[in-house]
């Protein structure tokens, strides 16, 4: 599955080249793709013909475009256009790619669904969604006001909307408007195992197995750390951590943002380099090395997956919970 790193690589990759556009034509070529659109291909593509992309918004690893009625002009005039209702919500899976191409450029191999937008100088004509292994796919929902009245996550002009599938998740650590005092609260309440909390959705989103593992590691603490016992300031620094890896894997993907082939592995070069405690079982920690000291990168069993910790500078809490 896509990380949130690569996930807003599609994001800023995308948004340049359709925000402000009317999706003239939609061609459904596989229906398996927007299996989750209830009402079928021939509401999917009436619910999108004629309407404006007015945005690509972002929170945890849901990402959708909010949809403007194309008669109020919403692409010219934002300010006075009425809110968007609906959005197109797009479900990357394991291989979902969304692709600018000219018209000229044959179908790919596994093109499924086809989005003619309308004219701009310079930029290429067809969106393109593209999924070799078919786990994700489209739908069109409905945009809901969010519970505390910020945005609905990042966007390149916020509005207190949210695609009702994602409504039900915290806020994610590369959000402006996420609130580390509300994270603390509810975090000193799970009365559970630090990592279990970082994986909770609903306490932060966005944040997959990789991930945790590389803040617990950058933060010194263990994974089975009881979080009710967390200090404000170890909390902070988690979240910072998870925040820090999250902006180095950005960085590294950043030279795909201007490409026309926008790729949900756009960051993927970022693992092959920078990885501190995942997938490095057997090797030696990286800080303890630079200190002198002999420690191994061990994996253990977590939640039906694993966890990768220093024994040295991650010590096991002796009230442990998993
Ligand atoms: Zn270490």
């Amino acid at each position: 599955m896509p990380e949130l790193p690569e996930v807003e690589v599609v994001r800023r990759g995308l948004v340049n080249w359709v925000r402000g556009r009317t999706i003239d034509a939609v061609e459904v070529l596989d229906p398996r793709s927007i299996r989750r659109h209830a009402l079928g291909a021939a509401d999917f593509i009436g619910n999108l013909e004629g309407a404006v992309v007015s945005d690509v918004v972002r929170r945890g690893k849901f990402l959708w475009m909010p949809l403007a009625d194309s008669t109020a002009a919403a692409a010219e005039d934002p300010g006075t256009a009425p809110a968007p209702k609906a959005a197109l919500m797009a479900h990357l899976g394991m291989s979902g790619q969304l692709l600018m191409q000219d018209p000229s450029v044959p179908d790919e191999k596994h093109l499924k669904v086809r989005f003619r937008l309308s004219h701009r100088e310079g930029m290429p004509g067809q969106l393109r969604f593209v999924d070799q292994r078919i786990f994700g796919g489209l739908f069109v929902t409905s945009l809901v006001p969010t519970d505390d009245g910020g945005p609905g996550g990042l966007a390149e002009s916020p509005l207190p909307l949210i695609a009702e599938e994602a409504a039900h998740i915290a806020r994610d650590p590369l959000d402006p408007a996420f609130s580390f005092d509300l994270f603390y609260q509810r975090l000193r309440k799970r009365r559970t195992g630090l990592k279990r909390a970082l994986l909770d959705q609903g306490l932060v989103s966005g944040i997959g197995n990789i991930y945790a593992d590389e803040a617990l590691w950058r933060a010194r603490l263990h994974y089975a750390r009881p979080t009710d016992t967390l200090r404000r300031s170890e909390a902070r620094r988690v979240l910072d951590s998870a925040r820090d890896v999250m902006l180095d894997a950005l960085d590294a993907g950043g030279t795909s943002f201007d490409s026309l082939y926008v790729n949900v592995n756009g960051a993927s070069g970022y693992f092959d380099r920078s990885l501190n405690a995942y997938g490095r079982t057997g090797e030696p920690c990286k800080r303890c090395a630079a200190a002198g000291i002999h420690s191994i990168i061990r994996r253990e069993q977590f939640m039906n997956r694993s966890s990768h910790t220093c024994p040295v500078c991650q010590p096991r809490p002796r009230n442990g919970r998993w």
